[in-house]
């Protein structure tokens, strides 16, 4: 066996995420929380570790459920789990504080769960998203898809589809599901192993299958659209008039189900066009029902989504949109006269609310000006022994190549503040 490199390894299907994608992270975050509080949510962070039962709610018959959770039990004998999603954690969150309904709440955070890795499938990833307590009422659902919509839209992202769907109240699920079984055991010859072993766990979640033999037999499968009651059939064509109404792109498909056994009625999915297929769902939501009663509280409806953060970037990547802001550093000391001013300098700088660095360890103009040019900054500050003599700072800007200025050391972070501002209006940043 070749040992390692180093002992300690990241765990399989888990990074480090380090810049820029982390600015990247930052920026997405604020672009949708700014959307969601624009529209009245608060948000919510509930914690990464919750008793094991908390997601059992979800469905023991979900992959997420059964094969998929990081579960254990702690030293006090309890059986918990890290989060495999955030849905079940705020709903949880209701029944324990009942906050007045309507509840409106947003989250970003990370979710783990022991997929097989691959690109865009991670063990521990990021999302965003919101649920709301407490409403029953279709225009409600357009407003949550509408935000979903908009998130993925604020970042630039035009390869995106939008995909509709209702599951109907509880019974027509029940009866669509029974039809769903008939169809596919008449069809077990066709099937793959994995999907017989399916049908029998649970049947809808072959009809989200990738595997091109199931595809072919799915393709036949009775449509859900033929087992709505008529008060289902109303909700789903109100949220699809609202959604055009208010200027939302969207595809009905009635083949789309969605994992978790407790969505009903409208379940929906945002996919890449831009990603592979294995990986291409970048969100997904829709409405609950009995998730709240089945975790101990009043029957409540409630209605969210989930954006999946990592393949949101990777569909920017591939689109070429929503780029990593640049670090702009307006200021770099360059002291070659003994360190002190460098090290007051920075710090008046920063304090002033520049952005301003430095290189520690000394070393000449030349090796300094190097960092200084790799390090983006606008400005060099440069002092020698000349301007210590002086008394002055010589401030050259590294991109326009302007004279240089020699500039009283007293009035250098004003000076600096000065054209850092006016550099500002001028870009617009
Ligand atoms: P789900 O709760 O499964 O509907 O997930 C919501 C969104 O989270 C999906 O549409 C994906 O974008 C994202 N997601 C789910 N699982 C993973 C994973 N293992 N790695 C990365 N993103 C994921």
């Amino acid at each position: 066996m070749v040992a390692p490199e180093h002992p300690f390894q990241t765990l399989t299907g888990m990074r480090d995420l380090v810049e820029p994608d982390t600015g990247r992270r930052r920026a997405l975050v604020a672009t949708f929380a700014e959307r969601a509080e624009r529209a009245g949510y608060g948000e919510i962070r509930p914690p990464l570790l919750e008793e094991l039962g908390v997601f059992l709610r979800m469905g023991e018959a979900t992959d997420v459920v059964s094969k998929e959770m990081y579960e254990f039990e702690d030293k006090d004998g309890r059986r918990v789990a890290l989060r495999p999603e955030l849905t079940a954690g705020v709903v949880r969150a209701f029944v324990q504080h009942h906050p007045p309904t309507p509840w409106k709440v947003w989250y970003s955070g990370t979710s783990f769960r022991r997929e097989r890795p691959a690109a865009g499938r991670y063990r521990a990833f990021d999302q965003v998203g919101v649920e709301v307590l407490g409403v029953d009422d279709p225009d409600l659902d357009v407003e949550v898809v509408a935000l979903a919509w908009g998130s993925v839209t604020d970042l630039g992202l035009r390869r995106v589809r939008l995909v509709v769907n209702s599951l109907g109240d509880h019974e027509d699920r029940q009866r669509y599901t029974d039809a769903v079984a008939t169809f596919l055991r008449s069809r077990r010859a066709d099937l793959s192993e994995a999907a017989r072993a399916t049908t029998e766990r649970n049947p809808l979640r072959v009809l989200d299958t990738k595997r091109p033999e199931d595809r072919a037999v799915v393709a036949d499968a009775p449509s859900i659209s033929d087992y709505l009651s008529p008060e289902s059939a109303a909700h789903l064509e109100r949220v699809l008039a609202g959604l055009r109404a208010v200027g939302v792109p969207v595809e009905q498909d009635d083949r789309l189900v969605r994992g978790l056994d407790y969505y009903r009625r409208t379940t929906f999915e945002l996919v890449a066009d831009s990603l592979d297929a294995a990986q291409n769902a970048v969100g997904g939501g829709g409405r609950y029902d009995g998730l709240a009663e089945d975790l101990g509280g009043p029957p409540t409806d409630g209605i969210g989504f989930a954006l999946g953060v990592d393949r949101l970037l990777l569909a920017c990547d591939a689109e070429g949109v929503f780029p990593p802001a640049d670090v702009v550093l307006d200021a770099f000391v360059v002291d070659t006269a003994g360190g002190e001013t460098a090290r007051d300098l920075v710090h008046e700088l920063r304090e002033a609310g520049l952005a301003a660095d430095r290189r520690y360890g000394g070393g000449s103009l030349k090796s300094q000006m190097k960092s200084a040019d790799r390090s983006g900054a606008r400005w060099a500050l440069l002092v020698g022994s000349d301007e210590l003599d002086a008394g002055v700072v010589t401030v050259r800007d590294l991109r326009s190549g302007a004279e240089q200025v020699a500039v009283p050391r007293a009035d250098v972070v004003a000076d600096l503040r000065r054209r850092s501002s006016e550099h500002r209006e001028d870009t617009g940043t």
